[in-house]
């Protein structure tokens, strides 16, 4: 990219906004929009060929003040969507056999084609062995052994809601990835593994920054793409952002009541940056849709119907 964003710019798809400072705001928000459009279609041509809505199961344990906010977003997004959403609201206290018990006994209701348990989980239950037991066939959020070996063979099925949003918005916006020198902060089974694989199926040339990397700075510099989930407010300085960059930052840190930034130090690396998200409003709005994405891509795929 060479700090000139016109090597890899190519026509957008959505509505580009200039920032004040010339990076052009990916607006997650706006675009996500348009993703869940055209998925309430997609769910409603589902319904009238198989008599039923698409169906998401979605459970929650205890009363973790985030998840029943985004718990609460995501239903609204169903029904909005066209998509039944089956609500199960366990207590804090329930068992991680009990939580099984339910993933086994909405593995076998057919009316549901998506199981998502929020996480975290209470203390004590082992969000790896409730997650494993899900269904891959159902495994909407993409977090399945299953699902992940798949994207890491590059045939992916149900691919991880934030990672594949991030790619959607790229691509929305035109940011051809292939080629591009991208760098991932942050390494989690959510974000930043799953991410790394869908670059590289992208074609990027891939690097993921952990705590154990040495010059974490050296690497971002380096970067033309960076996707930051690192999960620190303001964790990586604008300074260190490459001229022209695509920049992805997908940290949520509450830093007041009713104030959110990303990972990502946003002023001076939306000066500096071709491209930024802005949070709120950058990379979060795609995780939901491209979750709503996946539960109707599921319904389709169980009932053997084109997707
Ligand atoms: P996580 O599980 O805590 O992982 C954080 C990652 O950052 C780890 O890989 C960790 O490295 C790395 N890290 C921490 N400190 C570092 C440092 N000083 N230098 C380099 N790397 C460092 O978090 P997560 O679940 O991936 O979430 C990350 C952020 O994304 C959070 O703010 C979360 O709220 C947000 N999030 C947003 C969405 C969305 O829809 N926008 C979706 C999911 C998550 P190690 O592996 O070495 O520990």
């Amino acid at each position: 990219m060479s700090g000139d964003r016109s090597s890899t710019a190519a026509r957008s798809t959505a509505t580009p906004k200039a920032a004040s400072s010339g990076a052009i705001i990916l607006d997650g928000k706006a675009f996500a929009a348009q993703v869940r459009q055209a998925v309430a279609l997609h769910a409603g041509e589902f319904a009238s060929r198989f008599g039923r809505p698409p169906g998401l199961a979605v459970i929650k344990v205890g009363e973790d003040p985030a998840s029943c906010v985004y718990v609460k977003s995501k239903r609204k997004a169903c029904s909005e969507g066209g998509i039944a959403s089956f609500e199960h609201d366990l207590p804090a206290a329930t068992t991680e056999a009990q939580l099984i018990t339910l993933v086994y006994a909405l593995n076998h209701d057919d009316r549901v084609d998506g199981i998502l348990v929020q996480l975290p989980l209470p203390n004590g239950t082992d969000a790896n062995r409730v997650m494993d037991a899900i269904d891959p066939a159902k495994d909407v959020d993409g977090f399945h052994p299953v699902n992940t070996g798949l994207l890491a063979q590059k045939r992916p099925k149900l691919r991880p809601c934030t990672p594949y949003g991030v790619i959607r918005l790229a691509e929305g916006y035109g940011i051809a990835l292939r080629g591009l020198r991208a760098t991932v902060v942050g390494a989690s089974n959510i974000v930043g593994r799953p991410m790394a694989l869908e670059l590289l199926l992208a074609g990027a040339t891939v690097t993921v920054c952990h705590t154990g990397t040495r010059d974490l700075r050296a690497e971002v510099e380096r970067a033309e793409v960076l996707v930051a989930a690192v999960g620190k407010a303001g964790f990586i300085p604008g300074e260190w952002i490459r001229p022209g960059a695509a920049v992805f930052d997908v940290g949520i840190n509450r830093i007041a009541p009713g104030k959110l930034v990303g990972d990502v130090e946003y002023e001076p690396a939306a000066r500096r940056a071709g491209w930024i998200t802005p949070v709120p409003g950058g990379v979060g709005p795609m995780t939901i849709a491209m979750l709503l994405s996946n539960a109707v891509a599921a319904a389709f795929m169980r009932a053997g119907g084109k997707n």
